[in-house]
């Protein structure tokens, strides 16, 4: 996986503990909705159940007064009387669609219903439970043949000493039990009612005229459990009248065996709340979306600067040293492209040094053997030939000056490697500088030469420091050998010592080919050579200023060039006295 999918799936690992809270949260609000529902249901179902025992404590009061009255009467029961009485409460109670008055055996003996009168009691179950000495009877729903109206009868027995008088039935309309029921609620999908002990709807508010054959309630319906006296809350359930799911609850009517249920449909329930996860979705989805490409953005800023270093590496090791990373900025991955650039950079000059060391070193040690060579084969000749060479002692005097400068040049090589790898000795005692100066001087006064001299002091007294003669008088030694190479023959070469403070001062200026600027630094690198000659090349290996440099340093000084104006370069060189 790469660097960006890496990151992506960082950022989706971010993401999954927020998104699970997203969702733990819409469920709980759904449960806390739902629960919520759930109990406002089963208090309404409660307030139904309440209002119908009311209206039955009501039915049967008023049978009860209406049965007293007939047994204040002496003598038979006068049907024409009864008649009259039924009539009167039935215009009282308006949810009651008859009256009746029956005899012990079951026969209509006044009714407000004139068809009935003369005839056997449709409700035959509620007269055995009555004489089986139960009062107060409450059928199930029926359809009374002949008649549309669905209706359930309220009846009551009446007695007098123990003995049953008759049983005074009241039809209730079902569809008007809404008269009695509490209001209904303020959603047009919201329903309550009423089931009977055979499972048959008797009250629906949102259909009370719902014919017969709809009413029975389906198998699975939890209303079943109700029927067995279990109160019951459900989440989701169907009925032909509302096949929609719906949650709610339902009660049991203890005294008669019935249920009071109370339901909403749940889509309409959890419909805001269907909204408002919708919208956190979308906002969510939104924020997922933004974050991943904000995160495949950011994997492509890391990627950039991941690639042009790997660019580079794979350049450089192709061989194309000048190849650079060339980030810039604070964060980690630039100053790790700038680390790589300096790398390179190293790299570059070390390859550099290598190459010049390569020339520089082929070239000057086969000057040396060029002449040796010559004189040895002349001499062989000569010897084959059994002619002795004149001259003898000057060429072998030649070929051991030749000898010797070849191991000059091979001892230089030594101490440079000695001084790249910080191995040159130093041995330190307490020197006099005029005197180091002086003995290098010396030679070149001696000599005859072609140049002139002159040494320049302005302080006579001893210059102690802590240094190495000996590598100390090589510096000196280099750097006037150095203003002899690289000055014409009768030029000036002008030495000054000075002390200022705790530091000494030497400064050897020549009036011959200069540095250009650009290399005035470059000069102190080991095997660089200026490319300032316009005539015959002295020849060098480009490792004086270098090894000067170093034995400077370490002496805790510094060595610089300068050549500016017209011909001629000054070589500086500082050296403290501190300690002393
Ligand atoms: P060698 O290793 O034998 O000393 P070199 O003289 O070439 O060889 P350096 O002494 O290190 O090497 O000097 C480096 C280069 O600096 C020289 O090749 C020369 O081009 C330049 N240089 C040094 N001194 C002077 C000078 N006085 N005037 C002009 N150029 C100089
Ligand atoms: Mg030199």
């Amino acid at each position: 996986m790469g660097v960006r999918g890496k990151l992506i799936a960082l950022m989706v690992l971010a993401l999954i503990p927020f998104l699970a809270l997203q969702a733990f949260q819409i469920i709980a609000r759904y449960e806390q909705r739902i629960d919520a529902h759930l109990q406002a249901s089963q208090d309404l179902a409660k307030a139904i159940s309440a209002a119908f025992v009311n209206c039955l404590d009501t039915i049967w009061s008023m049978e009860l007064a209406l049965g007293n009255a007939v047994l204040q009467w002496d003598g038979p029961v006068d049907p024409r009387k009864v008649e009259a009485l039924l009539y009167a409460q039935l215009r009282a109670h308006s949810t009651l669609r008859a009256l009746s008055w029956i005899d012990p055996e079951g026969v209509v003996v006044a009714s407000t219903d004139s068809k009935g009168t003369g005839r056997r009691t449709p409700d035959s179950e509620s007269l055995r439970l009555i004489n089986l000495g139960q009062d107060l009877v409450v059928s199930n729903l029926t359809k009374p043949p002949g008649q549309q109206a669905l209706t359930f009868t309220v009846s009551r027995g009446i007695r007098r000493d123990g003995l049953l008088v008759g049983v005074i039935a009241a039809a209730v309309d079902a569809k008007k039990l809404g008269q009695v029921l509490p209001a209904a609620p303020a959603s047009p999908t919201a329903s309550f009612g009423l089931v009977d002990q055979n499972a048959l709807i008797v009250f629906h508010n949102l259909d009370p005229e719902m014919p017969i054959t709809k009413r029975s309630l389906p198998a699975w319906s939890p209303v079943y459990r109700v029927l067995r006296g279990e109160a019951v809350t459900f989440r989701n359930t169907r009925s032909e009248l509302t096949p929609e799911p719906r949650a709610g609850a339902s009660v049991p009517i203890g005294l008669i065996g019935w249920a009071a249920f109370a339901t909403e449909d749940l889509d309409k329930l959890i419909a805001p709340l269907k909204a408002e996860a919708a919208r956190e979705v979308t906002v969510l989805a939104l924020v997922c979306f933004l974050s991943l490409l904000a995160t495949s953005l950011l994997g492509n800023s890391l990627l950039r600067p991941i690639q042009a270093l790997r660019q580079a590496a794979q350049n450089i090791s192709g061989g194309n040293l000048s190849a650079r990373v060339g980030l810039t900025g604070q964060d980690e991955l630039a100053t790790t492209g700038e680390t790589f650039d300096r790398m390179a950079e190293r790299i570059q000059e070390l390859e550099a040094t290598r190459t010049r060391f390569m020339q520089i070193a082929a070239h000057e040690l086969r000057n040396p053997m060029t002449p040796v060579k010559g004189f040895l084969s002349l001499l062989r000749r000569r010897i084959a030939e059994g002619r002795p060479l004149e001259e003898q002692d000057k060429v072998i005097e030649v070929m051991e000056k030749e000898v010797d400068r070849l191991s000059t040049l091979l001892n230089e090589i030594l101490e440079a490697f000695r001084v790249r790898e910080g191995r040159l000795p130093l041995n330190l005692e307490k020197i006099d500088l005029a005197v180091v100066l002086e003995s290098a001087i010396q030679p070149y006064l001696a000599s005859q030469g072609q140049h002139r001299f002159t040494l320049d002091r302005s302080d006579r007294s001893a210059i102690w420091i802590l240094g190495d003669f000996k590598r100390l008088r090589d510096v000196f030694d280099n750097l006037l050998s150095n203003a002899v190479k690289y000055s014409p023959d009768g030029g000036e070469i002008r030495v000054t010592l000075k002390t200022a403070g705790h530091q000494a001062g030497i400064s050897i200026s020549d009036s011959g080919v200069g540095i250009p600027k650009d290399q005035l630094t470059k000069v102190f690198d080991g095997f660089y050579r200026a490319n300032n000659l316009t005539g015959r090349d002295p020849g060098g290996l480009g490792l004086g200023l270098f090894i000067c440099r170093d034995v400077i340093q370490r002496h805790g000084g510094r060595i610089w060039a300068e050549s500016t104006a017209g011909p001629g370069t000054t070589i500086y060189v500082e050296l403290p006295m501190d300690g002393l």
